[in-house]
């Protein structure tokens, strides 16, 4: 019998099937392992674990088995040699940085990231000697000329939120890597079921699991993926510092990526019909979204994505006022900021999750006061268009 070959296994099996592992019991979906600590044959085994000599387990904190099951199955998606699993997407920034970077280093970041990433970079991490330089995420010429000779981190989303705008991850990467800075992408849009940023030249990855790996607003978390050298001062940080994910969070996100593939998949199209269909609406006078032709940067996007993902945001006319009025007149859709949920929700950018960036801020970076983000569920596109009814009122 021909021995199976899990390197040759296609993605929506690695969802699947990578990185499990079962109990004597013979379980067939993954155990929880819900124990702070564990247990030693005798003093020897102990100290052998401590100091390195035998790998295994000692404390939750290190290392938990479902954990690790979840790590091993996101760094086979992303074809990363080494995943760590964060408390949240914030907790994976902070250990990247903390552990990639020191005082009086420098990092570039795109000015369209979350804004919350915004406030750890400016607020916090700056107080602690960090120096940071935001620049345009679609302006390699701006990201050449931030460099300086202490730079050690590029960091940046594609798509950008609210406004899907798309960098290219090869030519970013060639440019972190002349200044000898590496390159972290948040691939928490995408996913490695839509894009995969280390094949691309990109060094680190970020994710959310909050997002999509959940893919249904129950649980916190967040990974940070990589080559094991880099990982390494990472994953020491996490180790001491604490901000690591528990084993019932790492179990949901186990079940979440089994179905990554058909969700994301269900998401897109779903998007896109969305986008199609707001771009015909008299309302409406402006559609972000990767997947329409009418998008700037919609060929790149195609070419470093399998779809245009579950975003999808666009100007209302009339202002804030306008805005206002057609997230009121939804019946199903959540009105909430989170986003990667099953249920589609929306979102007023400039009010909520950009509402403590400048106005001036706010409109060098094209966030209006009609703009509106919808990211897609998985209802049945019709029902989210007649919730959106108002519009063609
Ligand atoms: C939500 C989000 C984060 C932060 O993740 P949490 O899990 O909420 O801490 C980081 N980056 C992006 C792109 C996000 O959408």
């Amino acid at each position: 019998m021909k021995k199976i070959n899990i390197e040759d296994w296609q993605p929506e099996t690695l969802s699947v099937r990578a990185g499990s592992e079962h109990t004597a019991f013979g379980e067939n979906s993954e155990a929880i392992f819900l124990t702070s600590s564990f247990v030693f044959e005798n003093a020897a085994q102990a100290a052998a674990r401590f100091g390195g000599q035998e790998p295994g387990n000692i404390y939750s904190r290190f290392t938990n088995p479902t954990v690790t099951m979840f790590q091993n199955k996101l760094a086979a998606l992303e074809g990363a040699e080494s995943c760590v699993a964060t408390a949240s997407g914030m907790s994976a920034i902070l250990a990247c940085v903390m552990g990639l970077c020191s005082a009086g280093d420098h990092v570039i970041a795109s000015r369209s990231i979350f804004g919350t990433s915004v406030q750890l970079f400016s607020n916090i991490l700056a107080r602690w000697g960090l120096q940071v330089t935001f620049v345009s995420l679609t302006d390699p010429v701006a990201w050449k000329n931030a460099v300086q000779p202490n730079t050690k981190l590029f960091f940046v989303e594609t798509p950008s939120n609210p406004l899907t705008e798309v960098c290219d991850i090869s030519e970013l990467a060639a440019i972190a890597h002349q200044a000898g800075a590496l390159l972290a992408v948040d691939n928490c849009f995408c996913t490695p079921a839509l894009q995969k940023p280390l094949d691309l030249g990109a060094d680190i990855i970020i994710h959310s699991a909050t997002k999509y790996i959940d893919g249904h607003g129950r649980c916190l978390g967040g990974a940070v993926l990589g080559k094991k050298d880099v990982l390494e001062p990472v994953y020491g940080f996490l180790r001491t510092a604490g901000p690591t994910m528990s084993a019932f969070n790492a179990w949901v996100f186990l079940k979440g990526l089994e179905t990554l593939h058909i969700r994301m998949d269900a998401h897109s199209r779903n998007a896109l019909a969305l986008a199609q269909w707001l771009e015909q609406q008299p309302k409406i006078s402006r559609v972000y979204y990767p997947g329409l032709d009418s998008h700037p940067q919609h060929a790149l996007a195609m070419r470093q994505q399998k779809t245009g993902g579950a975003i999808v945001s666009f100007d209302v006319k009339g202002g804030k006022e306008a805005a206002w009025q057609l997230i009121d007149a939804t019946q199903m859709i959540s009105i909430t900021a989170n986003l990667g949920d099953a249920k589609s929700t929306i979102t007023h950018p400039a009010t909520t999750t950009h509402s403590r960036v400048s106005a001036e801020a706010r409109t060098v970076a094209g966030i209006g006061d009609g703009l509106v983000r919808i990211a897609v569920g998985l209802e049945h596109i019709e029902d989210i268009k007649n919730d959106l009814s108002f519009l063609s009122s």
